[in-house]
């Protein structure tokens, strides 16, 4: 979704649509910058006495969910996450427009939220010598069960280390959801959420809950699977688990050749709504201004985060969100006006024109002030009349796994690639190295990020296909992933490629 603009905008491309709403509460948002095709997404819903009023608005080509559809429960293999489906009770009612003018902080961020992934690490793991040692200790003092959560991590890690170099089956033009299937399940935080015992108990199965934990389950499944054999040779169906996208997602019911980067907003919406914390999501709450403009903008940061968290709270956002600081000035008085948005990847823009850039100059670009002139014109709050505005973004607070969206497809004249080679770190991409990234408020170091993940995609803009190249989490070691084929790579050269597509970064501990 972007930041600041709504979404009801017809000249958003079918790229930078927001993310599919799995029910009538508000979604999670990437960001998109439409700068390259000449579209600035403020439309009059926008140009208000309040700018930078986020829409939030439902998705219509969701297929409805009835009880019809929910499938028995599977067969529970050894690897199988052993609880019921609960059948969903809740059709399709109610996908109104919400409004919501919950994002109107500002300034830092809590350095406590900035760590969340340790959590992900000692708590816990799927294994039955775990759970007997478990059993066993209800007298245990907390620092042996300390050491027990230490022990069975370490021993999941020395399990996981063979793993994972599993090949997935091409079930009809579905690279473009094993390329992004293979970054995440190389995504090292995510990975370890899928092996926790207690994973049902992270289930969504309030009455909102559209999948009641049915899509986790069958990701960790899966993902399970593929982290079993050692062998680089194997190869797996993911046929399951597309079914049960297919079922929240109609769109990718078919074999259609889709986008890897729309399919990864979709599955990472849908397994962060079924581990969603929040059981209740509370109706949008109006923002008292004034006294939101007095604040200190760090603070004003703070309750925007802690706002978003009332309806957006999960493991899946701990590992990807981040927050994005708007920033409106008016050019006749100065004034500004600043609002803050949850960010799940970033579509950063290439430059026109060029045949090369570096993907810390798409950041820039997408991060760079913007004029509003024209149509776009948004109402100043204190000169009381539309004015001529810049707009700019800027990183508030870093998440553990920054996606980078390169947007090389464009809908503006027809649908067209750009096959721009863009450069891009392996190791230590640094934010604070690029001026005007940062928000002027974030407080504390900025994290710098390291590569393990790309999605690829080779061909024209009609027809191509879909790689990944990813490091293993523990071993470090390279893999590409030709849908059921997985090489060794070792000329780190070859990852940067003018195929590179999606870039899953890491913030370095
Ligand atoms: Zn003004």
């Amino acid at each position: 979704m972007s930041a600041g603009r709504s979404s009801a905008n017809t000249r958003t491309s079918s790229m930078t649509r927001p993310m599919p709403q799995l029910n009538n509460t508000p979604t999670v948002s990437s960001v998109t910058r439409s700068i390259q095709t000449g579209s600035m997404n403020v439309t009059a819903s926008s140009a208000r006495s309040r700018p930078l009023t986020v829409v939030r608005q439902g998705s219509t080509d969701r297929g409805s969910i009835s009880t019809q559809n929910i499938p028995p429960t599977v067969s529970i293999s050894q690897r199988r996450i052993s609880n019921d489906t609960t059948r969903p009770t809740i059709t399709s009612q109610d996908r109104s427009t919400v409004t919501i003018n919950q994002h109107y902080g500002n300034g830092a961020v809590s350095e406590s939220s900035n760590d969340d992934t340790e959590q992900c690490e000692p708590n816990g793991y799927n294994l039955a010598s775990t759970m007997k040692a478990n059993e066993e200790s209800t007298s245990a003092t907390a620092s042996s069960i300390d050491r027990q959560n230490t022990q069975s991590y370490l021993l999941l890690e020395s399990q996981l280390k063979s793993g994972g170099l599993t090949g997935l089956q091409n079930l009809g033009n579905t690279c473009f959801m094993n390329s992004v299937l293979q970054c995440l399940s190389n995504t090292k935080p995510l990975l370890l959420f899928c092996y926790k015992e207690d994973l049902d108990t992270h289930f969504n199965r309030s009455s909102t809950s559209v999948m009641k934990g049915s899509l986790m389950k069958e990701y960790a499944n899966l993902i399970r699977t593929m982290w079993s054999s050692s062998s680089s040779h194997s190869v797996v169906s993911p046929s399951a688990f597309k079914s049960i996208v297919g079922r929240f997602a109609s769109r990718f019911v078919g074999y259609a050749q889709q986008d890897s980067q729309e399919f990864l907003r979709y599955l990472l919406q849908g397994l962060h709504e079924d581990v969603n914390r929040v059981q209740q999501k509370p109706s949008p709450s109006k923002i008292d201004e004034k006294a939101e403009e007095k604040k200190k903008e760090t603070e004003r940061a703070r309750t925007s985060w802690e706002r978003c968290l009332l309806y957006d709270n999960s493991a899946i956002a701990d590992i990807f969100a981040g927050q994005l600081k708007s920033t409106l000035e008016c050019t006749h008085c100065q004034y500004q006006s600043t609002t803050f948005d949850m960010f799940w990847d970033l579509s950063i823009p290439l430059p026109r024109n060029k045949s090369s850039s570096s993907v810390q100059e798409c950041i820039q670009l997408f991060m760079s002030k913007e004029e509003l002139d024209g149509n776009e014109k948004p109402m100043c709050a204190k000169c009381k009349q539309k004015r001529r505005c810049t707009k700019k973004f800027s990183i508030q607070k870093c998440p553990d796994i920054l996606v980078l969206h390169l947007k090389r497809f464009s809908q503006a004249r027809g649908r067209t690639k750009l096959n721009t080679h863009v450069d891009f770190p392996i190791i230590n991409l640094k934010l604070d190295d690029l001026a005007d990234v940062m928000s002027t408020s974030y407080e504390g170091p900025v994290p710098t990020y390291n590569l393990f993940g790309i999605s690829n995609h080779s061909g024209t803009a009609y027809s191509g296909h879909y790689t990944a190249q990813c490091k293993h989490p523990f071993t470090n070691q390279w893999h590409e992933f030709n849908d059921s084929s997985v090489y060794s790579l070792s000329d780190k050269s070859r990852f940067i490629s003018s195929n590179a597509y999606v870039l899953f970064y890491e913030r370095n501990k």
